[in-house]
């Protein structure tokens, strides 16, 4: 066991386990994701512990020992302690899962590390290692996850897994991306029967919206759309996304794109990818259907309105700004004014037209950020009463800025000079 690749806070806190379930007199496994990723070398600190006996009693003692934050959760034995040095621990009573009816929540009683590691997904996760002293490193592999593992096969426990739960079909698309992975050939065509079974439909919409809210983050995104797209899951999940191949390349490409758009732009802001991903499953959709595809992924608020800004700006100014007509920079300025960069960065990658690409560079690198450099106090200076004028004048030099036939704060304060004379003759 490759222990010793583990951090010096990690390798501490697994043995201090050991001997802590040592005293109490428990059995005490570290499971699940920690070990498949231990024995293919990838860093993994989501450490999640497997308890024979109670395992609120161990959390107790384990959290007492390290002055750690202890929250449990009683109807299920479980706790969650968080350390000082980072670490967060999910502790675990060892239970049997039982599923009322497919897809519902499972009903739950005390069991053996061995039903512990039954009721979970995939054989690479259901391993565990001992941690106790006398067995200390001793791998706890029943379902030849192991085997599984080097051969980088994706392969459910039993035949009725995904009926029983079918958000480890998205589980096993999010495995298969991130490792380089396939289901094993029985396990895809169940998740294939599940799927065109309409299995999808007694899910949450909370509990699809949870994973789909994981696969986001995953490095390989589009990779895993694809394959959802191909296995028929995102249609039933998802039916208003109509993915075609540009938005599939623009979506496989994001990264390479964002950084070559970056090289161009004389902005350094954080760019939500999250969010571009979501604009970008929007584009083909009218307003109507992207608010419903929005409920349905239970977006907030705010990704709401992003999205009704994009397909506004798609439909309403985009057939100016890609026109070869006569367009000011102030109708560029008015046109992105209220926009995120996230919008205009999707319609950036999406719409290929290179006088559109100028002028989003032009308002991002330059228009945005212009603005009056006189002030109300400038104005009362010159006599203007404080009122509707005011703003007039403010408004009036900010376009001619931004039309380029204003530049210095002197030509401002002239400008303002001659409406203050032609306002008084
Ligand atoms: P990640 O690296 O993405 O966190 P993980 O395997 O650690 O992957 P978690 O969601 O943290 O994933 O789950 C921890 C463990 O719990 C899994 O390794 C698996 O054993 C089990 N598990 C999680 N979700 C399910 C599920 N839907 N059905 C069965 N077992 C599950």
């Amino acid at each position: 066991m490759k222990f010793e690749l583990l951090p010096d806070k990690v390798a501490r806190v697994l043995s201090d386990a050991g001997r802590i379930a040592d005293e109490i007199g428990y059995n005490i496994y570290v499971v699940g994701g920690f070990v498949r990723d231990l024995i293919i070398g990838v860093e993994n600190l989501d450490i999640d512990l497997v308890v024979e006996g109670d395992g609120i009693c161990f959390a107790k003692k384990f959290s007492e020992k390290y002055s750690a934050k202890l929250e449990t959760y009683e109807r299920f034995r479980t706790a969650l302690v968080t350390m000082e040095n980072g670490l967060s621990i999910d502790i675990v009573t060892a239970r049997k899962e039982k599923y009322p009816h497919p897809a519902a929540l499972p009903e739950v009683s005390e069991g053996t590390v061995r039903d512990d590691l039954f009721r979970r997904d995939f054989t690479i996760n259901s391993m565990a290692i001992k941690l106790n002293s006398n067995d200390w490193g001793k791998v706890i592999d029943f379902f030849e996850g192991e085997k599984d593992l080097s051969k980088g096969i994706i392969r459910i426990l039993h035949d009725l897994s995904f009926i029983d739960d079918p958000t480890r079909i998205i589980r096993a698309v999010r495995f298969e991306a991130r490792y380089g992975f396939h289901m094993e050939e029985k396990t895809e065509s169940l998740a294939v029967k599940a799927i065109e079974s309409g299995i999808f439909d007694a899910l949450s919409r909370e509990r699809i919206g949870f994973e789909f809210d994981i696969l986001l983050r995953e490095k390989n995104f589009a990779e895993i759309l694809k394959r959802m797209l191909n296995l028929g899951i995102l249609e039933k999940i998802y039916p208003e996304i109509d993915l075609t191949d540009v938005l599939m390349d623009i979506l496989a490409s994001l990264d390479k794109k964002i950084s070559l758009l970056q090289k161009n732009l004389k902005f350094n802001e954080n760019i939500d990818k999250i969010l571009l991903y979501i604009l970008i499953l929007h584009y083909n959709m009218n307003s109507e259907k992207a608010c419903s595809s929005a409920s349905r992924m239970r977006l907030n608020k705010s990704f709401k309105h992003e999205i009704l800004s994009f397909i506004n700006i798609r439909d309403n100014s985009l057939p100016m700004l890609i026109g070869k007509g006569s367009v000011s920079n102030y109708d560029i300025y008015i046109a992105f004014k209220e926009i995120s960069t996230e919008v205009l960065v999707a319609l950036y990658l999406i719409e290929d037209n290179h006088i559109f690409h100028e002028r989003i560079l032009k308002y991002i690198n330059c228009l945005r950020s212009i603005k009056p450099c006189i002030t109300g106090k400038d104005l009362l200076k010159a006599g203007v009463k404080p009122g509707p004028e005011f703003k007039e004048i403010l408004q009036s030099i900010l376009i001619q800025k931004v039309n380029g036939t204003i530049n210095t704060i002197e030509e401002e304060l002239d400008y303002v000079k001659k409406t203050r004379i032609s306002s008084e003759s």
